[in-house]
């Protein structure tokens, strides 16, 4: 009689390791000659039964197909039985006993320890692949999916808090047909587009809303900036065109100018009557405004200003609003009286006819195609002796007296330019509000999208959410935190920045500055992931995370580029702390060497670099301490090394270079602390507690991902030890997939109009 597998069953308990040394169509040298020993060795097989499996192991005659998917039938029934196998040699076993009992317990005992070496000889993990041969496999990562653990709205409400009014008026409107996000391709079209649009804000008293309530406005700066920050999850062009006509063109009138400004410009500049633009840049001259070249001549004789470029590149380049719109111009220019240099000043000067005509000897240039931010018509200015009457001068902080003299309350030039900037600084807050807002659209897609592609998944079952891979998880969960971070730190900004006192608009000015920078930057990065996690779907314009990252692009250089604006915040730093230790007597000497040693103490014991309880690793005083830390060693280390540099003998402008990465380090870990206290500070807000459950995982992965991040950091100072970066990168990987359950949820309270999101969110897509 022929051998068979049903006619000796017993031969059954090879079925599982030929199935899988077969499944890729090829036998190893390695798995034959593994089998082979195998075989040969055993002496309960007969010599025909030897002959037979021996046989199913020939390259020359491997296994058909439809053998294969017999062997894989035989194996599911096995393992659908109900009958429990953890190895292979227990489903082998199983298989061989399926109809009648062929092996009895000696053999058993027997086969155990050849079966184990065989497999070894494999290289097989039996565990892993008994579940991966599973049919129907209830994984933890397919069953994974969205709760809403908490109320939506509540959150919604809770993170527009006072403001909300005026938010849902922006959303009901940029949700209506008359914006609808149909983009023209044709430049020219879509910069009209963009104007249409901004008109119709203005007729809904959008524009005027920060401006002083005698001049038309509500004198509700707080709403401008929600305002900016709602509209960005439409059009950004329409947010930047915005941003120069209200914000930079008519807040420099408010801020710069006097009451007879206000009176002869806002009305008209909220209702766009009269469009305009803030032409500070120069070709030559972007970071280093203060190196200005245009020229503000003054004439006693019949009080005016002549305005001019001296050289070619001294032109006013990228002014917004002007290339095909506006009709005049802030003008930054130097002030100069009798040949003599009063340093730069603000000059409302004209460019155009209502009619659109440019004005004797200005010259007009478009920038041209952009990449990004296309619906606003940037234009280069050269002025040739423009005469712009006295009155024109913004005389807020300096003015030209009836005797032709010089006058200001701030007597050095070098101050008085930083005080003009200084009430400049809203631009700083409306621009990283808007980057937040391009944020929380990316991430919307993104997480959204994921949670509904599917990708892979266990053998025989169904395809897993691609949002349930740890990976992905890790790779947006980090941002989502960040977004919630942010949001509450600029809120506090515009708090402070609203709120503010005279003294403290130095510090306010430097806290905007980085988190100008911490906030674009950060947007940057979280679309550059978004859209890659949302595949090819994410290179499609219909999904607008195109547009999203190549119109946010720029908010990294305007308003001041980043890395400029974070030296700025690292001076203020160090300024603070030379104020505090540059006056330094022996008592506040003994308090700061005291206030280490507790540090030290405290902190940098053995139990507290190794401590990796989970209660430890998610207590606020610990994140509070660890942060603060890390920002004063690096503000300490910043300032001693900074002196000794100049000790030496380098110039203080050779020292500021050397200090450059330094200083960054210094404005990067003074903000991460201030995000990090606004996040606690918000926590202690919330009293619902499904709210405060998923608001606090957030926080806690906020806080330790930013610990990991600068691990290496903290490894080099000893404040932590291997086996505690090591818990805490656990805990973000662990974090990321709890908050993964309620991430749709947390972006649905960003609560985002559906008109404003991108066919893979709103389904419009035909498969997603
Ligand atoms: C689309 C767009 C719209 C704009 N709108 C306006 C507008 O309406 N009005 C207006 O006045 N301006 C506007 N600008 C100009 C913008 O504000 C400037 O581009 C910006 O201030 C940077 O200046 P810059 O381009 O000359 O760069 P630069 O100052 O030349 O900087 C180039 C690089 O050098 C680095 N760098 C510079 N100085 C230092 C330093 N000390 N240490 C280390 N690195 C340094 C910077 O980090 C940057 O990476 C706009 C620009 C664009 C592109």
């Amino acid at each position: 009689m022929d051998i068979t597998f049903n006619t000796n069953p017993k031969l059954n308990i090879l079925i599982p390791v030929f199935y899988l040394a077969w499944q890729d169509d090829t036998l190893s040298k390695n798995e034959f000659n593994a089998l082979n020993a195998f075989i040969k060795n055993q002496d309960w097989f007969t010599k025909a039964e030897k002959d037979f499996l021996k046989s199913k192991i020939d390259y020359a005659s491997p296994p058909t197909r439809s053998e294969l998917f017999h062997w894989k039938e035989k194996i599911d029934k096995a393992l659908d039985s109900g009958k429990n196998s953890t190895n292979l040699t227990e489903l082998g076993i199983l298989m061989a006993n399926a109809e009648r009992p062929a092996l009895n317990e000696d053999d058993i005992k027997k086969i155990g320890v050849s079966f184990a070496e065989m497999e070894s000889d494999l290289g097989i993990m039996s565990r892993e692949v008994i579940s991966g041969l599973r049919k129907q496999r209830d994984t933890i990562t397919d069953k994974y999916k969205t709760v809403e653990s908490f109320d939506v709205k509540k959150l919604t409400a809770f993170l527009d808090g006072t403001q909300s009014a005026v938010i849902n008026k922006v959303k009901a409107l940029i949700s209506s047909p008359e914006f609808a996000l149909d983009i023209p391709p044709d430049t020219m079209e879509y910069r009209e587009k963009v104007l249409e649009w901004s008109k119709i804000l203005a007729q809904h008293g959008l524009g005027s809303y920060a401006y002083p309530k005698e001049h038309g406005g509500k004198g509700d700066i707080e709403g401008y900036f929600s305002i900016m920050e709602t509209l960005s999850y439409h059009d950004l062009s329409l947010v930047i065109k915005f941003g120069v006509q209200f914000g930079l063109w008519g807040m420099s009138i408010l801020s710069l100018g006097t009451e007879k400004h206000y009176k002869k410009y806002l009305r008209d500049i909220a209702s766009l009557k009269l469009p305009g633009g803030f032409a500070m840049t120069e070709t030559h001259h972007g970071s280093n405004v203060k190196g200005a070249r245009t020229t503000a001549i003054y004439n006693h004789k019949n009080r005016t200003f002549t305005i001019n470029t001296p050289e070619k590149y001294d032109r006013k380049e990228y002014i917004g609003n002007t290339a095909n719109h506006g009709e005049m111009v802030t003008v930054f220019a130097k002030l100069v009286i009798d040949d003599k240099d009063y340093g730069v000043n603000a000059f409302v000067v004209p460019i155009r006819d209502s009619d659109k005509s440019t004005l004797q000897g200005v010259t007009i240039e478009d920038c041209g195609h952009k990449m990004g931010l296309n619906g606003v018509d940037n234009g280069i200015l050269t002025f040739k002796n423009v005469v712009i009457p006295y009155e024109n001068m913004l005389d807020r902080f300096a003015r030209v007296n009836e005797n032709g003299e010089f006058e200001s309350p701030i007597p050095s030039d070098n101050r008085r330019f930083f005080t003009m900037l200084g009430t400049l600084v809203g631009g700083r807050i409306g621009i990283p509000r808007s980057a937040l807002a391009a944020a929380k659209t990316g991430l919307t897609t993104a997480i959204k999208y994921g949670d509904k592609r599917r990708q892979f998944g266990p053998e025989g079952g169904q395809e897993v959410p691609i949002l349930n891979y740890r990976m992905h998880q890790l790779r947006l969960m980090p941002y989502l935190a960040n977004a919630y971070a942010i949001h509450f730190g600029l809120q506090y900004l515009t708090k402070r920045f609203v709120n503010r006192t005279e003294d403290e608009m130095q510090e306010i000015e430097a806290l905007a500055a980085g988190m100008k920078s911490y906030s674009t930057w950060n947007t940057r990065d979280t679309l550059q992931e978004c859209r890659e996690a949302c595949g090819g779907k994410g290179y499609l314009s219909e999904n607008r995370i195109d547009d999203l990252k190549n119109d946010t692009e720029i908010y990294t250089t305007f308003e001041g580029d980043n890395t400029v604006l974070m030296q700025l915040t690292a001076k203020n730093r160090l300024g603070e702390f030379r104020k505090q230790f540059g006056e330094m007597n022996v008592s506040t000497i003994f308090s700061y060497v005291v206030d280490k040693a507790k540090t030290s103490i405290a902190e940098k014991n053995p139990i507290a670099t190794r401590n990796t309880d989970d209660s430890h690793l998610k207590d606020k005083t610990f994140h509070l301490q660890a942060f603060h830390y890390r920002e004063k060693e690096i503000l300490g280390s910043a300032a001693r090394r900074f002196k000794r540099l100049i000790d030496d003998g380098l110039e203080a402008f050779d020292a500021a270079n050397v200090m450059h990465p330094h200083m960054i380090q210094i404005a990067d870990s003074y903000l991460d602390r201030v995000f990090l206290e606004q996040f606690q500070a918000q926590l202690e807000l919330v009293t619902d507690e499904g709210l405060k459950e998923v608001l606090e995982r957030l926080y806690n992965l906020f806080a330790l991902n930013k610990l990991e991040q600068h691990k290496a950091w903290y490894l080099e100072q000893g404040y932590m030890e291997g086996i505690k970066t090591k818990a805490i990168r656990k805990m973000v990987s662990q974090l990321c997939w709890e908050i993964r359950q309620d991430a749709v949820p947390l972006v649905d309270a960003f609560n985002i109009p559906e008109s404003c999101l991108g066919a893979i969110v709103t389904n419009k897509a035909a498969e997603a």
